[in-house]
């Protein structure tokens, strides 16, 4: 599919919806959890980012979770976070990411509906009082004596009601949906492209043959999200 094609779709379009995962980031220099050079290939997340081992096994838990937070430091936005913000002030696109990182916001983006949360702020996991970050990295409790978590949303948790509601109304009403660098392993995001009766678009550095087959995507590109989003753009200004 070449990129004037997507280009007329985009300007035809009157609700765009852009999700994204994991492989939005990596350019940025943020490792995604399935790809080989993922920095977690070592340490599956199942076992980790779960309510079990904030619970079970807080030493772990708490390791893992400095680590990504030390992973977001001197981290910026690369162009293709910078071309969704224009989208967003330009074509009205409502965007959702699965990445707990901010890094549609510190590019410029207004609402960004955060579906698994974000690593950037933390609270109490007993009494739900919101804390300093560095409080967790010291391993601080809160004075209830709880301890403190992120506020992403651990495997074994519901998604934020607000943030999945407004993403489901607008799929549901969306004529274009842009789906970028997710694998689609993880439910229940990976339901939404399957929500709309608009045209489908999925962007990842490959659709492995189970994906291709369980989705009706419009269109395939596959490829770095960076790249092909500066070709789309190009192709818009072409216009
Ligand atoms: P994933 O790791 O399962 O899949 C990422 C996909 O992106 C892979 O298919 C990979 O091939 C592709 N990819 C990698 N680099 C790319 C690039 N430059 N351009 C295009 N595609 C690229 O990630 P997921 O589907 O988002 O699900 C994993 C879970 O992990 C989510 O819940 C998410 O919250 C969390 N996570 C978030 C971050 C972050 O915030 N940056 C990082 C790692 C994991």
């Amino acid at each position: 599919m070449d990129y004037t094609t997507i280009a007329q779709w985009l300007n035809e379009a009157r609700n765009i919806v852009i999700l994204t995962g994991a492989g939005m980031s990596t350019e940025s220099g943020i490792p995604d959890f399935r790809s080989t050079e993922g920095r977690w290939r070592n340490i599956d997340p199942l076992t980790v980012a779960t309510t079990d081992a904030y619970a079970m096994n807080y030493d772990v838990f708490h390791d893992f979770y400095c680590a990504r937070i030390a992973a977001l430091d001197g981290v910026t936005p690369h162009i293709g976070h910078e071309i969704i913000a224009k989208w967003q002030r330009t074509r009205q696109a409502f965007i959702a990411t699965q990445n707990v990182d901010r890094l549609h916001q510190l590019a410029g983006a207004a609402q960004v509906a955060d579906l698994h949360g974000t690593i950037r702020t933390v609270r109490c996991g007993r009494c739900e009082q919101e804390a300093a970050l560095q409080a967790f990295i010291e391993k601080e409790t809160c004075t209830c004596g709880g301890t403190l978590r992120p506020n992403v949303v651990l495997f074994g948790e519901r998604l934020p009601a607000g943030a999945w509601d407004t993403t489901m109304q607008s799929i549901q009403k969306a004529d274009l949906v842009v789906v970028i660098g997710t694998s689609l392993r993880v439910y229940p995001v990976n339901q939404l492209p399957t929500m709309t009766n608009g045209k489908c678009i999925y962007i990842n550095l490959q659709c492995e043959d189970d994906v291709a087959a369980s989705y009706t995507f419009d269109a395939i590109l596959t490829g770095k999200a960076g790249d092909i989003l500066q070709g789309i753009d190009q192709a818009l200004q072409l216009k």
